[in-house]
């Protein structure tokens, strides 16, 4: 017998998603890109050359974690930090892409949250390793509804927002990325061929800080939307 249900030696993983906003659908999740450095006040507050220019790591699709979802704090950390970002999501693709055609390829947006453990991102950084202990660990990409293009256009500036327990942490403008959403596309188009479900995480405004168990976090894009999450005790 040679059924679907016996074409894999286990059985597939979930499927990683982000929820649509105001519908029953999903979108499935292929890849999570992130911009390293992408506002200036950012770049300044961490120490790092302002001419530089930005650069792409990567987070496993399985690290997404839903709006109204629980964050539980990270094996190994002293020092996990939030990094709000405006979410792009990517309904197509290739290599190459050049800025004039690169919205062409985005479905929607939505607010999310690169979540580091900044002491070993450092560390990593100092002795040269890569960067996926301090980036790419479980839950590590809380992501909000998305809102689809064909809705809300494609956003070039409005307040990027987060707070932690009522307290404002971060508040930037979108007009503030250095790359704007196409030239990151084309950018990293250079890279790697980009493929719908794809999303990019575009970077932090300044006043990234420390979350502990039992933060409330909620950030909201203007025009976009927003996300709350919660940190939790350590599994
Ligand atoms: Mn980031």
């Amino acid at each position: 017998m040679n059924t679907q249900a016996d074409r894999y030696v286990i059985p597939p993983p979930p499927q990683a998603a982000i929820a649509v906003a105001a519908t029953s659908r999903l979108f499935p999740v292929r890849r999570i890109w992130c911009v390293g450095r992408n506002y200036i006040e950012h770049i300044r507050e961490m120490g790092q050359d302002e001419r530089a220019p930005p650069f792409f790591f990567a987070k496993p699709a399985d690290a997404i974690v839903p709006d109204g979802g629980t964050v539980p704090y990270p094996p190994l950390t002293k020092d996990m930090h939030h990094e709000v970002e405006l979410v792009v999501a990517l309904k197509g693709g290739g290599l190459r892409i050049k800025p004039e055609r690169a919205l062409d390829f985005v479905y929607g947006y939505a607010v999310g949250i690169d979540l580091t453990r900044r002491d070993l991102q450092i560390a990593s950084r100092e002795v040269k390793r890569p960067w996926e202990i301090g980036k790419a660990f479980d839950a590590s990409a809380p992501c909000g509804p998305l809102r689809p293009a064909s809705e809300i256009g494609h956003p070039s500036k409005g307040r990027i927002r987060l707070s932690v327990n009522g307290e404002v942490r971060q508040d930037g403008d979108l007009n503030q990325m250095i790359w704007n959403v196409p030239d990151t596309i084309a950018k990293l188009s250079e890279q790697v061929a980009l493929a719908a479900g794809d999303i990019i995480m575009t970077g932090t405004p300044s006043g990234v800080a420390a979350t502990v168990p039992g933060d409330r976090i909620e950030c909201e894009v203007d025009g976009v939307g927003k996300l709350t999450v919660t940190i939790a005790p350590p599994l």
